[in-house]
């Protein structure tokens, strides 16, 4: 059997006409900033993307590229200044900040209410406590509704998350039991790593290792996310062998093109959640 394409640029599309057709009705357009510290060519590109998104739909983006020696001082000086401005609803930080700024540090200035990538801990555990208005990170918040979009209702099904990063694998775990699914979270000290993923019947693989996911990982008819961007000299990678999926499961994420696009949709998505509630009547 051909498993199913579930096409994340379709889906964010759709999601970003929404959004467009929201902020058009709205008294004014909610307004990102985004923190670029340093020179990294990718973040770049990513930071440009995000910039290009919001102005597609609407959202003013305000970028504030700082040099790779800021201090921690002078970011902790911006992100109170945009924390205090009440025309910015939003503010995020693009990661990875260089090797003298420590992210764990950084991310928690942000105030809670503007948090749009849900890094904030605060954030974090309103996620653990199931509270709906929190910011829910914006790659596993764009697995669920990619999951959703081909199974509606996943009550009662094995979920594999291979991955266990705060940005990524610990998220989506609590969504997924959120919806009650019953969750193994895997990582790199996991034994039977291959055998413990064929009992998935939702296989979503974020470990950052080119096609680490083959048929033998595999549930005949199953749903496999694939979360992996990794650059390799045969160009960009998944962390899944997407032939081995195309043949076997019933479901699959392309890479590009699958969790990639849903991520940015679901920063505008948690820009424009911001602006309502800081403009509540
Ligand atoms: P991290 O490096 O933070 O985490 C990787 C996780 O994979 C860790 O928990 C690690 O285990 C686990 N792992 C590593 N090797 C193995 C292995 N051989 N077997 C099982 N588990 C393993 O990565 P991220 O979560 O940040 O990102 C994962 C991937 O997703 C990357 O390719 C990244 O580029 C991509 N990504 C894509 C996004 C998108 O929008 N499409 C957004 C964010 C990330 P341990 O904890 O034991 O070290």
């Amino acid at each position: 059997m051909t498993a199913q394409i579930l096409d994340g640029k379709k889906l964010a599309q759709t999601v970003k006409e929404e959004l467009k057709t929201k902020i058009a009705a709205l008294p004014s357009a909610p307004a990102l900033a985004v923190i670029i510290v340093g020179t990294d060519p990718a973040s770049e590109i990513y930071v440009r993307n995000k910039e290009k998104a919001c102005q597609a739909v609407g959202i003013a983006p305000q970028t504030h590229k700082l040099p790779a020696e800021t201090s921690k001082e002078e970011l902790a000086a911006l992100i109170k200044r945009l924390n205090n401005t009440p025309d910015i609803n939003g503010i995020l930080i693009q990661l990875p900040l260089p090797a003298h700024l420590n992210a764990a540090e950084i991310l928690p200035l942000i105030s809670p209410e503007k948090d749009v990538d849900g890094f904030h801990p605060v954030n974090v555990g309103k996620l653990l406590q199931k509270d709906t208005e929190t910011f829910i990170p914006c790659t596993p918040k764009g697995i669920i509704k990619l999951i959703k979009s081909a199974k509606p209702d996943i009550t009662g099904l094995n979920a594999v998350v291979i991955g266990r990063s705060q940005i990524v694998g610990l998220p989506v775990a609590h969504l997924l039991l959120n919806e009650n699914c019953t969750v193994t979270v895997a990582h790199s000290k996991t034994k039977n790593l291959p055998e413990l993923c064929r009992t998935a019947d939702i296989l979503v693989a974020a470990v950052g290792k080119p096609e680490l996911v083959t048929k033998e990982y595999i549930k005949p008819d199953s749903l496999i996310i694939d979360v992996g961007i990794n650059r390799t000299a045969n160009g960009l990678k998944g962390d899944v062998n997407f032939a081995d999926a195309l043949e076997t499961a019933a479901y699959v994420t392309p890479v590009p093109g699958g969790v990639g696009p849903m991520t940015i949709a679901m920063l505008l998505d948690n820009t424009v959640a911001a602006y309502l509630k800081q403009n509540r009547p």
